[in-house]
Order: C-alpha cells, then sequence, then structure tokens
C-alpha cells in the first residue's frame, strides 16, 4: 500500500449502536495523531462522524438520515495491530446491536483531512439561523442570522441532530438581554447563535481544550468581542460562584454526563446551581430511552419538563423549576 494512503474504516450505524462504535475508535484509536517518529509510523484521530440524509433545507429525510462512523489508520504493523483490535471490538458489539460489516477502504491522506468538509454546507436550522462553513458565501434571506464556523476538531457544526435541536429550542427561549450559559461549548456554535440573538453577557465552557481555542476562533469569525460582557469562553465545566446567574443555560452533552453534572460527579456544583429563578435549561444529547433519566435528575433539583423536541432518536429538553411563571 502506497505510504501516503490511510485505512479508512466506515460503519453506518444509529442511536445508541453509533455512540459505542464512537467510544471504540476512540478508544482504539484515539487522541490526536501521534508520530513514532522511531518507527515511522502514525495513528490516532479518533472517530469521526458523518451525517447524511438532509434534504437542501437541512431537513433529515424520512428513512434517509444515517449516521456513519468513521475512522482512520496509518498503514504499518501499528495501524494493523489497531484493526484487529477494532475489529474484534466490532465483532464484541455486534452481540448487542444490529451492526453492519464494516467497510474498510485505503483513501489518500489529504482526502481525510478534507472529507468532513464535502458533507458541511451553508444549513437553515430553526426559522432564522443559517450555519454555514467560513469558507462557503451562503445567500441569506432577510432577517437570516448567518454564523460562520470552520469546527476544527471539535463537535459543533450542525449536522448533529443534538446541535440542531439546540439551535431551534434557543430561537424559541433566548430573549434579547438574558444571560446564558453553555456547558460543553464544543465549536461555540450555541453561544455564538445565543448571542446573535442578543443574549450578553454569554458565557461558554469546555473541559476539552482544542474545543476552547476553536470556539474562540469561531467567535471572531463572527465578529462577537471576547470580553466578560459579551462572551466569554474558559475550559471547564459548570461555573463556580454563579448560583442564580444566567437566565437561559444549555448543555448538549451525554445523558450521563448531564446527570452527573446535576449530581455533582464531576463538580462541587450542580448544574442547576447557576440557574436564574424563573431560568431555563436546555438540555441535550440524550438518546430517547435516556430521557427519564435525565428528568428524574432534573426533577431532584426541582426542575420541571416545559418542552421537549426530537430528531431521529435524539431528544432536546426545556426544564424550568416548578414554581416559576
Ligand atoms: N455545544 C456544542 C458541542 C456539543 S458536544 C453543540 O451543541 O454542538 C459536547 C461537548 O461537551 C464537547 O466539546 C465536550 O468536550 C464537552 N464536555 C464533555 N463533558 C463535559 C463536562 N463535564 N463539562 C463541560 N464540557 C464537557
Amino acid at each position: 500500500m502506497n505510504p501516503d494512503e490511510l485505512v479508512e474504516i466506515a460503519l453506518e450505524v444509529d442511536g445508541e449502536a453509533a455512540e459505542a462504535v464512537v467510544e471504540l475508535f476512540n478508544r482504539c484509536n484515539g487522541g490526536d495523531w501521534v508520530e513514532d517518529s522511531a518507527a515511522g509510523e502514525a495513528s490516532g484521530g479518533g472517530a469521526v462522524l458523518e451525517s447524511t440524509g438532509y434534504d437542501n433545507l437541512g431537513d433529515p429525510v424520512a428513512g434517509e438520515y444515517k449516521t456513519v462512523v468513521k475512522t482512520y489508520l496509518k498503514p504499518g504493523p501499528r495501524g494493523r495491530r489497531i484493526q484487529r483490535k477494532i475489529e474484534e471490538g466490532l465483532w464484541h458489539l455486534g452481540l448487542l446491536y444490529p451492526m453492519p460489516e464494516p467497510v474498510v477502504r485505503p483513501v489518500r491522506e489529504e482526502d481525510w483531512a478534507h472529507a468532513w468538509k464535502r458533507h458541511y454546507m451553508p444549513m437553515r436550522i430553526g426559522r432564522r439561523v443559517l450555519l454555514t462553513p467560513a469558507w462557503e458565501k451562503p445567500e441569506p434571506l432577510p432577517g437570516d442570522l448567518v454564523v460562520r464556523l470552520e469546527p476544527g476538531m471539535a463537535f459543533g457544526t450542525g449536522l448533529h441532530p443534538t446541535t440542531r435541536l439546540c439551535v431551534a429550542a434557543l430561537e424559541e427561549y433566548v430573549q434579547p438581554g438574558d444571560s446564558f450559559l453553555d456547558i460543553g461549548t464544543g465549536s461555540g456554535v450555541l453561544s455564538i447563535v445565543a448571542a446573535k440573538l442578543g443574549a450578553a453577557p454569554v458565557w461558554a465552557t469546555d473541559i476539552d481544550p482544542l474545543a476552547v481555542r476553536a470556539a474562540r476562533e469561531n467567535a471572531s469569525r463572527n465578529e462577537i468581542a471576547l470580553s466578560p460582557e459579551v462572551l466569554n469562553i474558559e475550559q471547564g465545566s459548570i461555573p463556580a460562584g454563579q448560583a442564580g446567574r444566567f437566565q437561559v443555560i444549555a448543555a448538549n452533552i451525554l445523558a450521563e454526563v448531564l446527570v452527573g453534572l446535576f449530581d455533582g460527579t464531576y463538580e462541587t456544583v450542580s448544574l442547576a446551581e447557576p440557574l436564574a429563578p424563573g431560568g431555563l435549561l436546555i438540555l441535550s444529547g440524550i438518546l430517547e430511552e435516556k430521557s427519564e433519566m435525565v428528568l428524574s435528575a432534573a426533577a431532584r433539583h426541582g426542575l420541571q419538563e416545559v418542552g421537549r423536541r426530537q430528531e431521529a432518536d435524539w431528544v432536546a429538553l426545556a426544564v424550568r423549576r416548578e414554581n416559576a411563571d
């Protein structure tokens, strides 16, 4: 095999199976590309997700919406070892979920670096948000909020249903002048949308330093000032010392992480603490069958469901304090 080629392993899966495959790819082939100079080999890059089956308004077409999970290996003995581990892992997952045969094929390295761009085009979300890759020139309608993104390695291109559900919820709930907190900001997409809807100040956090960097770059790309009064992006999770501060909070992370954030598993502060009296918390990244688990955690902190959106298997919930008007 040509040394500048990579091996692509791709699998078309849905919902929980997709999550399990992503986890397997990240575990076996995770992290950044690590060059092993002694052996002249490298591997890494984790899992890449591509969703297809949208119409040109960005809505999923019934029966055609699909998630393809991919990972890339360098040729050589290390790559082959990782490939064997992945194939074993997929065999085990095949006992738990319906799992198609992985498609293994060589691709040119530069194709890998740009592969995700092919599927990433201007996309309308909600009523007036037009998400667009930084390199495209979209044609906005009057009143559109154009959000330019170059996601880098960070999640949040708008291709994922969980992001789209959150953007639609922000359009419904964010009022000009609301303070907004975005936990797990990824590419910064939700904070940028909230700022364009008039929220201020906007605070964003992510535990991943690459996400923080990508989010800051995307903020500048959208001409949003990085300052405590406008948009503040920090590495971390739930900010401490901000009790009752935010009118709207969004957290698009997985169900298990959300429950942990409510119950103080990772942080001393609960997800409910920074919420202003009467404030609204948008929870996303939740597979349908896990929504009850997240709602019970919210209820333990006095928060009740006031809104729900769904796309494919993914649910976004809006919760508020019981006694709020
Ligand atoms: N908000 C973006 C990205 C969501 S992906 C969107 O809606 O598209 C989830 C992000 O949460 C990832 O960037 C991940 O690094 C971050 N994350 C995971 N666990 C977290 C935690 N405990 N606290 C803060 N961020 C977390």
